[in-house]
């Protein structure tokens, strides 16, 4: 059986970026550049006003000055006539700068009577003036293959005409629930049945990643259902199941992907919770069994399958955030295997501490939802003391982020 490092080194080796497609602008928010990008054309694309003010000669205003104002140039408008020595032209942020200005006098800084301005201090040569280039040569790299588009990134190609880009594929998942046991989410709940909310949590955590989730439904613990169900999955880019893959008589899963000629690559994993967790690859389709226990279906899907999707999506940085945090309580386990911890974090200034979130019993689903984190805890350690740096993996965003009353940047002016 692989150790968890083991395994998750088997599945990331067997995995690729799926492949290319060009996508809108907006589109490609969160998703990976497939290519570099070069500059066509050098940003600022002239030299042009950073404010509202007055073009003029610096050489001119080294000391307070009265300069005539031959011209306007509004922004948009592209000015006609030359800045002369002596004279001002009126000028609005963006504009083209004319030909002869070397400077611009923000409008705040002058006092304008009767068709001159009054320059009131010493003028620098360049100020508040963009020059062409200044911020990206033509030819330049702007952004490298590999990259993860946000904002800026949009904002940059945006700037230089990109109306579409070559994005890596979204994977298609395909989410398959096991168990007779099962009915789906407003069926009326009666003792012997359990509620199908894995489907949901994996889909959502698919979701999540901006990959793509492909419902399959619930199919039933007998070899001729689950192989038709797997059958309709392969389709999709990445099957997951849970459930049915452990040792019980009713386990049937096992079976099916037998049937079908995956090709297993482990069964179980050295891990917990996570055990019962099998991989394989069906014609280089990744098909990831999960336990069928909501808390280890979810622990599951963050350790071992996120990091593959993702990675299939062209990510490379898959795995975490990782960071570091005091432990707050005691934990106990047996030397053998690597545990996850199921940990509420709070931030204390720049210090994460981390909480046990309650039983850690996988049947626990209350003690997932109060957890923001993931402590590992090592295979051979076996108790762990209130006071210890632990490495915990960040579920959710939200932590370390401030809430309305703690917000203050800056020191209070005192009137
Ligand atoms: P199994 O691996 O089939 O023995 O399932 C382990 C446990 O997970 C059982 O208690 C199941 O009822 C539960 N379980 C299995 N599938 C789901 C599901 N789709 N949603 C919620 N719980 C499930
Ligand atoms: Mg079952």
């Amino acid at each position: 059986m692989p150790t968890f490092d083991e395994a998750r080194r088997l599945i990331l080796s067997s995995v690729a970026a799926l492949g290319v497609e060009r996508v809108g602008l907006l589109e490609s928010l969160g998703r990976v550049l497939a290519e570099d990008v070069v500059a066509p054309w050098n940003m600022p694309f002239c030299n042009n006003s950073a404010m509202d003010g007055y073009a003029v000669r610096a050489e001119d205003c080294r000391e307070p000055v009265r300069l005539k104002i031959t011209d306007y140039v509004p922004a948009g408008r592209v000015p006609t006539t030359a800045v002369e020595p002596g004279c001002a032209i009126k000028i609005m942020t963006g504009a083209p700068v004319p030909a002869g200005c070397d400077a611009v006098v923000p409008v705040e800084e002058t006092e304008e009577t009767n068709g001159q301005v009054l320059i009131k201090e010493h003028v620098s040569p360049r100020q508040h003036v963009r020059f062409t280039g200044e911020d990206v040569r033509c030819g330049e790299k702007i952004l490298a293959s590999g990259m993860t588009i946000g904002p800026p990134e949009i904002s940059m190609l945006a700037s230089f005409g990109r109306a579409f880009v070559p994005v890596y594929r979204r994977v298609r998942v395909a989410v398959l629930s096991t168990g007779d046991e099962l009915i789906e989410v407003g069926e009326p709940i009666e003792v012997g049945k359990i509620i199908n909310s894995n489907e949901l949590s994996l889909a959502a955590s698919v979701k999540a990643i901006g990959a793509i989730p492909v419902l399959l439904g619930i199919g039933r613990d007998d070899r001729a259902s689950l192989r038709e169900k797997l059958v309709e999955g392969l389709k999709a880019d990445v099957v997951i199941t849970s459930a049915g893959v452990s040792a019980g008589d009713r386990d049937f899963v096992r079976d099916a992907l037998i049937d079908l000629e995956v090709k297993q690559l482990f069964w179980r994993v050295d891990m917990k919770p996570g055990g019962p967790t099998a991989f394989g690859l069906k014609d280089g389709r990744p098909v990831f069994s999960l336990p069928g226990n909501p808390v280890s279906t979810m622990v599951t899907f963050e350790e071992l399958v996120k990091p593959a999707l993702l990675k299939m999506m062209g990510h490379r940085r898959i795995v975490g955030p990782l960071v570091k945090a005091i432990l707050q309580d005691t934990a106990e386990k047996k030397a053998g295997k690597i545990h996850f911890l199921r940990v509420r974090m709070e931030r204390s200034g720049d210090t994460y501490l981390a909480y046990s979130s309650g039983d850690q019993n996988t049947g626990m689903l209350k003690t997932m939802v109060r957890a923001d984190g993931i402590a590992i805890l090592p295979a051979e350690r076996t108790s762990f003391a209130p006071g210890e740096e632990l490495s915990v993996h960040l579920l959710s965003t939200e932590v370390g982020m401030l809430d309305e009353g703690a917000l203050q940047y800056e020191a209070e002016k005192k009137n």
